[in-house]
């Protein structure tokens, strides 16, 4: 039988487990308060629907939010004087500039601008070089997200062969360095794998990740394969689908995620975890 994992339930057990922790970091520290400042430039509607659910998913938890709404011709030294004031800022444990920045901005220097120890995005380089040698860190939040959803699954890790579809910095590559710490053998695959099927059919946990609506089709899949669903793609009917084609390919796996309410819920779980975490450390070291 087909177990579908259920990433809005994990997601909500993880939010409630922050929301106690944070009342109990509350009570320990006279009141310190986790707070997240979340930036926006220019006006994407799916940026502006993405900023609205963290701010939402903050106050569900007790965070402090701060939200900063630039217009789109804001020039790069507005953003990174901002950035710089919010390093600075007692009251803000992250920070977080939605992604994708107007083509004016080069996001290396705002994401390389945010003091790592607030970069609860995981995405600032000396936050990826420590997860590359193993350090603690703030890790990208989908990644991270689907280790949890593969850990509260009950799916073991370690001696699997897993595939990932896709190698952005965002998922792939901090995915394949998490699964490889956990000790599974990692293939990350891409546009110019050869025989991307031969591949993907080896997994025992296959991950996609590409972007392209349904692409893993059924003959892809191993009988009894682990199937994380990753992609997010707008039909023309205006339907949300993954990168699985679900219908041919949960008949044939242990364990999927469904999308939506999958992967994604994970996201902005691990996001107020790592401002937690950030919150947590600043009171120990204050
Ligand atoms: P990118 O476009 O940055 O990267 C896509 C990767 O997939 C690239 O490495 C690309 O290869 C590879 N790829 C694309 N097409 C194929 C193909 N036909 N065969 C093999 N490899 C392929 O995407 P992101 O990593 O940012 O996002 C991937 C998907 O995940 C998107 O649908 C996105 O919306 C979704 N997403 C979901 C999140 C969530 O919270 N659930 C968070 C982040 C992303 P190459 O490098 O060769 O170009």
């Amino acid at each position: 039988m087909t177990n579908i994992i259920d990433g809005n339930r994990i997601a909500q057990e993880i939010r409630n487990e922050i929301k106690a922790k944070t009342e109990r970091l509350k009570l320990d520290t006279a009141g310190i308060v986790p707070g997240l400042a979340v930036m926006l430039v220019g006006d994407d509607p799916a940026s502006k629907i993405y900023v609205k659910r963290k701010e939402n998913a903050c106050n569900e938890v007790g965070f402090y939010s701060r939200e900063y709404k630039f217009p789109a011709d804001t020039d790069e030294k507005t953003v990174l004087a901002t950035i710089d004031a919010l390093n600075q800022d007692a009251a803000i444990h992250g920070i977080l500039v939605q992604l994708p920045l107007p083509g004016h901005i080069n996001p290396a220097h705002i994401i390389e601008a945010i003091d790592p120890a607030k970069d609860v995005d995981g995405f600032h380089p000396v936050n990826i070089g420590r997860l590359l040698t193993g350090q603690t860190c703030h890790m990208a939040c989908t990644p991270k997200g689907i280790m949890e959803l593969l850990d509260r699954s009950g799916i073991k890790i370690e001696g699997k062969e897993a595939v990932i579809v896709g190698r952005s910095n965002i998922v792939g590559k901090p995915l394949f360095l998490m699964l490889l710490a956990r000790n599974a053998t990692v293939t990350v695959c891409h546009t110019k794998t050869k025989d991307l099927a031969e591949v993907t059919r080896r997994a025992d946990i296959l991950i996609a990740a590409a972007g392209k609506a349904e692409m893993i089709r059924g003959d892809m899949v191993r009988e009894g394969a682990v199937v994380i669903d990753v992609g997010i793609n707008r039909l023309g009917d205006g339907r949300l689908v993954g990168d699985v084609a679900f219908a041919e390919v949960s008949p044939r796996s242990s364990h999927i995620t469904p999308v939506p309410g999958g992967v994604g819920p994970m996201t902005i779980a691990m996001l107020l975890g790592n401002t937690l975490n950030a919150a947590m450390v600043g009171a120990q070291t204050d």
